[in-house]
């Protein structure tokens, strides 16, 4: 095994994700952009939990998550996620976690949901349930050239909580949830309105990262 290591090591061997220094995953040097800290957003009436401030290096550890599959990425956003769920529970009563779905067309593409495998991997170290209770009910196009206001439009109504998920899982139960990233809010709010429309409370959300100013 330490042998197959070594020759993944030789074959392909790990960079930055920061500055694709060849090297630890993040170097000494953008190590100093990538401390755990505490950011609380209220948006509307949820309120956020995050740990880093997005950057170019967050968006490259996103990517290679949720494009390439790579597990160091899934561990540096889990870790992040973990950290901020430590601050909610810290001032918060406990909850299951709910990742939020991702556009149910890229999720198929990537074969797999990055998301809800990270969830599960941060609701196992805190001894949390996660509960996949979001479906899309219509199809959302890319809304990355919308603005906050049309993201809002855009995403009103789109999840809901299938009948066979509430009747299988407690109402009333108090819910986490969980996304890598918060920009506008606007996806968070939605699947805020779509659990509680189905009987469940959200207790707040947490996320890896938080766009600073919200856009
Ligand atoms: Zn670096």
């Amino acid at each position: 095994m330490k042998l197959l290591n070594e020759l993944s090591e030789i074959l392909f061997p790990s960079r930055c994700f920061g500055c694709s220094t060849l090297g630890p995953n993040i170097c000494s040097t953008c190590k100093k952009t990538w401390q755990l800290k505490l950011y609380r957003t209220q948006i509307r009436n949820i309120e956020v939990f995050s740990s880093l401030a997005y950057s170019p290096t967050a968006q490259r550890v996103i990517l290679a998550a949720k494009e390439d599959g790579v597990l160091p990425a899934d561990l540096l956003i889990a870790s992040a996620i973990g950290n901020s769920l430590r601050y909610l529970l810290s001032v918060s009563e406990m909850g299951a976690l709910v990742p939020v779905p991702s556009r149910r067309s890229s999720s198929r593409k990537r074969g797999r949901d990055f998301l809800s495998e990270i969830t599960h991997r941060v609701g196992n170290s805190h001894s949390l349930d996660v509960h996949q209770l979001l479906e899309h009910r219509l199809r959302v196009r890319d809304q990355s050239n919308l603005n906050a206001q049309q993201r809002f439009e855009n995403l009103a109504g789109a999840l809901h909580v299938p009948q066979s998920k509430v009747t299988r899982i407690n109402n009333g139960k108090n819910l986490i949830l969980v996304d890598d990233l918060v920009t506008t809010g606007a996806s968070l709010l939605e699947a805020k309105r779509a659990l509680e429309a189905a009987g469940f409370n959200v207790i707040g959300a947490v996320t890896a990262f938080v766009s600073t100013p919200l856009r």
